[in-house]
Parts: structure tokens; sequence; C-alpha cells
């Protein structure tokens, strides 16, 4: 066997790499692959960004990344400051200023040393009030004694004694309030700070002071003691981390902006009714590397400026959703799952099988051919819940018949919307998957870009009054007008009917409130119509998802994977897809043995496998190839 770079002294089987989706690798299970120590080099795929961030830390450039949630940004920012110099690390010190209180003075030490001043401090003042507790005793006992002895007022003196006790406790919080506050302490700290402010208020983003209650008679709590750091301070000489970047308020990436400018920012109260808001230190130290992130449209929405100074002082990188899919990076696959284990710590490593399920569903995910998914928040989801399946089951190794039942839990919001809606229509006897029925079709649909959803579509054709209408109902309503224009131009040039002078009826049964996407029902549309038209049933055992051009030609959609597997659970023995879509295809092993996949091109072929009851079903599907797509189209353009 050869070595790879990051899997470590692992043998490969060389000659299967190809076929295995392991990319042959040859481990008796995932706790034989080694994990690198840099965090930076556990990261999948993402090579570009990867480079910047290298770069970024070396160069101490701003970073911002575009991209998908789940594949690596944070992770990218954590690593970043793991490369950045501890060295440098400062510990900053908030102290009560005597010329006015309202403004704190801020002094900046090296790491570590700031709790050796704080002690300090607290040592001197613990030894002064004990001498004046000395002192005041000693006073109080001469007050008394002479009061007693000499003047005979003992009354007197126990007054005189209580207004001395008194005077003396005050001054002693007075004392107290020169003990400087501790506002950033890093004596601890292993690496250069990461701080993620994702979604931070503007007090825990920029700092703040609190309220206090008892603004004066002695029982105020000194001003720079209610002095607390924001991200922005606890990230100085790190990384301070900002996601959604976007949903920042206006205010708060102004200030943000101003904090980068600067490299300080002093602390004030946040609300401006409070009496924090009165107070104001000297400038705190805030030197940090920003890495902002979110997807195109938060860089849409996000403050110009803002944006203009992290590009003009740094990198913008886009981070990739999917990677190719080669033995190579399977291994790199099987070394994620090995990283999730043991970052969760609690999990049984994963057997081969396991792994190569894992790697089918980055295939599936991927929703490309020979690409895998880079969303590898959810892939590490799957991880973790198969994982915990193993071990709830005693499992030494978590295995292939975990992560399957994993991926049956693990179902996103929508899946489980999509199944449940299945689930219910069975209840009604919504869904028919079998006989035949005429100007009924079954469509295919999104839900939620990961969940497939079977939805039928009905169509009727009467007589009209008038000019011929096409009316629609439910959510995909100017779809079904189109695929209906479409569709009866080609009408015109086989059959007898003419559509435009007939009213054609077509209903989508409702699906809850969820979003569905339906461009790419038009073929089931058009089935519908020519059903109905025709009056030749439509096979109910099938589904169908294609999207149809005015020349009869049946384009790509999207979401082929999904569709397929909803029409298989709903019961479907074929289902019809564009043949542009094959490739796309990367449905789970048990689905297969189930369902029929029948690629297409033209419209004909569609009619062809959908439509039951020969002779007329023969003599229409002849018609209509017997205008060939380049005869349509000539006599569309007359
Ligand atoms: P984002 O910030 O882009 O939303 P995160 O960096 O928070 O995503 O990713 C969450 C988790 O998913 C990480 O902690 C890690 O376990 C895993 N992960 C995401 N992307 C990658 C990657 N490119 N390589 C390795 N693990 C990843």
């Amino acid at each position: 066997g050869s070595e790879v770079d990051v899997e470590g002294d692992v043998e490969i089987d060389e000659e299967n790499a190809e076929d295995d989706l392991l990319g042959g690798l040859l481990v008796d299970d995932t706790s034989d692959i080694q994990v690198p120590d840099r965090l930076v080099d556990q990261v999948i795929g993402q090579e570009e960004a990867r480079d910047i961030v290298l770069r970024a830390a070396k160069q101490h450039r701003h970073v911002m990344m575009i991209g998908s949630p789940g594949t690596g940004k944070s992770m990218l920012a954590k690593a970043m400051s793991h490369l950045l110099p501890k060295e440098s690390l400062q510990d900053v010190l908030v102290y009560h200023n005597p010329d006015d209180s309202n403004e704190p003075k801020v002094r900046t030490v090296p790491a570590g040393k700031g709790d050796q001043i704080v002690e300090a401090h607290k040592e001197e003042a613990r030894k002064r009030n004990q001498m004046r507790s000395f002192l005041m005793w000693i006073i109080l006992a001469v007050i008394i004694g002479y009061s007693f002895l000499v003047v005979h007022q003992i009354l007197i003196g126990i007054l005189a004694a209580g207004i001395i006790y008194f005077a003396f406790r005050y001054s002693n919080r007075g004392s107290d309030a020169m003990v400087p506050k501790l506002l950033i302490n890093n004596a601890e700290r292993q690496m250069a700070p990461f701080e993620d402010a994702t979604g931070a208020h503007a007090g825990a983003l920029l700092g703040d002071v609190r309220h206090d209650p008892f603004q004066s008679g002695g029982m105020e709590t000194p001003s720079h003691e209610r002095v607390e750091a924001g991200a922005i301070h606890k990230a100085n000489k790190g990384v301070l981390f900002v996601d959604e970047i976007n949903t920042l308020d206006i205010r708060s990436q102004q200030k943000l902006m101003t904090a980068i400018q600067e490299g300080e920012f002093s602390i004030t109260g946040q609300s401006e009714r409070s009496s924090g808001a009165m107070v104001q230190t000297e400038p705190v130290p805030c030197d940090f590397i920003m890495v902002a992130a979110g997807n195109m449209d938060a860089m849409e929405n996000m403050h110009p400026a803002l944006r203009s100074r992290i590009k003009g002082y740094g990198y913008e990188v886009y981070m990739e959703d999917t990677i190719d899919d080669t033995p190579e990076m399977r291994r790199r696959y099987a070394r994620f799952v090995a990283q999730e284990v043991e970052k969760d710590g609690r999990l049984p490593h994963f057997e081969p099988d396991a792994v190569r399920e894992i790697i089918l569903e980055a295939k599936r995910r991927a929703g490309r051919k020979e690409q895998l998914t880079l969303k590898l928040r959810d892939l590490g989801g799957l991880v973790r819940v198969a994982g915990d399946l193993a071990k709830s089951k005693g499992h030494e190794q978590t295995t292939r018949e975990d992560v399957l039942e994993a991926k049956k839990r693990s179902r996103s919001i929508e899946q489980q919307v999509a199944d449940d809606y299945i689930e219910r229509r069975k209840d009604y006897e919504l869904k028919v998957s079998e006989g035949s029925a005429v100007g009924r079709v079954n469509g295919l649909a999104v839900m939620g870009g990961d969940s497939g959803i079977m939805l039928p579509v009905m169509a009727e054709v009467a007589p009209s009054q008038g000019p011929g209408e096409v009316i629609a109902t439910g959510q995909l309503k100017e779809m079904a007008m189109e695929a209906v224009e479409n569709v009866s131009a080609i009408i015109k040039k086989f059959s007898d009917e003419d559509l435009s002078e007939k009213d054609v009826h077509i209903q989508f049964v409702q699906v809850g409130e969820g979003g569905v996407d339906g461009d790419s029902a038009s073929i089931t549309v058009a089935t519908a119509v020519i059903s109905a038209l025709e009056n030749i049933p439509v096979d109910q055992s099938l589904a169908m998802t294609g999207s149809l051009s005015v020349r009869g030609d049946v384009l790509p959609v999207g979401g082929v994977t999904h569709k397929i597997e909803a029409a298989a659970k709903a019961g479907c023995d074929t289902v019809i897809i564009p043949e542009a879509n094959e490739q796309d295809v990367m449905i789970e092993e048990e689905y297969k043995e189930q369902i029929d996949i029948v690629p297409v091109s033209h419209i004909s072929e569609v009619l062809d496998v959908a439509l039951v009851g020969e002779p007329e079903k023969d003599s229409l599907v002849d018609r209509l190839k017997s205008i060939t797509g380049k005869a349509l189209d000539k006599q569309g353009q007359q």
C-alpha cells in the first residue's frame, strides 16, 4: 500500500480504489485513521479558503467568507486563531479615575500580569484597611473611655463612637474602589482568542457598562467595576468571527468598522437610559482579525463601507458546496468520519461499510454526478445520530445498519412534513398508485430543497362558451398556464381537437403551507391535459417529472433523486425522468429494487409509457412521433 498525506500510515488498496466508496482504504474501523493535529488540516475541501486563511493569518488580514451554512466557515475562522502567535496576547485592566469617575482608565499589560496586579492592589487595600481598623478601634476606645471615666456622659460617647465607626466604614469602601478590574484575562490561554459574535447584540459585541441601581449615597458600585468587555475586546490579538453579518444592525456594523480602523474602542453603556450610559472608558484595545461570513444575500445587505473595509484590507473567498468525487477525496471523507467521532468523544468508531454508507450519502446530497457534498455540518449530524444509535444498542462499532437507521431518523423538517403528508394522504386515499384514470397524473416536486413529494395533477377539458381559457388552482398556477400553452402548440399539430375552443381546468392538490418548487411539473400537466382531451387513461402506478419545451422536448429539472425516492415511497412502480437528468440519479439501494426509472427525451415517449389502453394510445403516440421536433418548430413559426 502507499501512504497518503493526511491519513497517516493506513494501507490503501490501489487496485480497487476507483470502485470502492472508501477509496481503497484498508482499515478495521475509523480508529485506524489518524486525525491531523492542526484544525486547519482537518478542513475537508475548500482549498482556496484554506489557502487564504493561512495567508491572512500570516499577514494579519481580514477575511470575508461567502457560502452555504455548514461548509466550514467558522471552523476555518477558528483554525485561523490557532495559527496566530500567542506571545502577543495582553491582559486589560480598568482603573478608577480619581479625576472623573465616569471615565475609567484603561491599562494594557502582557498576558498573565493582570492577575498579579489585581492581587497586589487587593493586598495593599487589605493592609491599609487593617491599619485603619486598628486605628479606629483605638480612637473608639479612647472616646468611650474618656466619656465614661472623665465626663461621665456615656450616651454622648457612644454616639460619637458610632459616627466615627461609620465614617471609617465609608472611607474603607473608597479604598476598595481603588482596586482595578481585570477586564480581559489571558493568563490561562494556550492559543490566540477566537470569538464568535454571530447574532450578538450591541453590548455583547462592543462592550457594556452595567446599570447601577444605587447611584449615590455610599452604596454605589464604582463605575470601573461595572465595565464589561465586548467580543471585539476579547478577540484582541485573535479572531473575531461574525456569521450572517448582514443581520447585525447597521449602527453596530458602523461601530465595528470604527473598531477595525482604530484598533481600540471605548466601552460605554449600551442602553441609553441606564446609568451605564454616563460612563465611557478610555479606549480598550481591539486589534483583531475579522472573519465575516454569510451567504450571497448577506453580502448585498451588509454595510457597504464595512464590506469595502474588509475587502480593501483583506480577502474575499467563496466556499464550495461540493467537491470532485475522487478516491483520494473519499479517503478524506473517511477521515472526516474519524474526526467527528473523536470530536464527539463518546461515539463508537465506524466500521468500513458504515463509512461507505456515509460517503454514499455525501454523493447523494451533492445532487450532482461525481461530486460529494461539502455541507459537512449536516453530514456530521448524521455521523452523530448513527453513532448514538450504535451506542444505545451497545455496539462496539457503528455499523452500516446504524447509519441506515440514522438516515431515516435524521430527516429534515421538510422531509418529515412531506412524509407526514404522504401518510395523511394515505388515510384519505388521495394518493392513488394503482389502476388508471383519465386526466390524472402523479407529478413530483421538491420541498425545502432536500425532500421529494408526490403531487397529483388533475385536468379536465370542457367545451367553452367563449374563447377557451385555462383555469388553474393551487400554488403552481403560473407554471400550469405555461405548460398548457406549450402543450397546446403541440396538440394543434397532431390532434383534431382545438384547445383554443375549450376550457382547460387544472387542479393541483395543495400541500400544506410548505413551499413547493414546481417549474418541473410541466410534462405532468401536459400529460394530464392530453389524457383528458383524448379520453385516454393514465397509469396511476407511475409518477413523472420533467420540463417541457414548445417543441415537445423533455428538459432537465432539479432534485430528481429526491423525487424518485418520493415516488418509490408513495408506492409507484415506475418513474419518468428527463434523459438529461439520468446522471444525477443517486438513489439509495433500497429504492432501486422498488422502482423502474424511465429516462425520456420527448413527450411522445412520456405518453407511450404513461397512457394505457391500446389502440387509442398507440395511434396518438404514432401521430405525435410523426411530428418530429423540427417539423413542429417550422409549423410553429408560420
Ligand atoms: P459554517 O460556519 O460554514 O456554518 P461550521 O464551520 O460551523 O460551518 O461547520 C460545522 C461543523 O461541520 C464543523 O465543526 C465541522 O465538524 C463540520 N465541517 C463543516 N465544514 C467542514 C469542512 N470543510 N471540513 C471538515 N469539517 C467540516
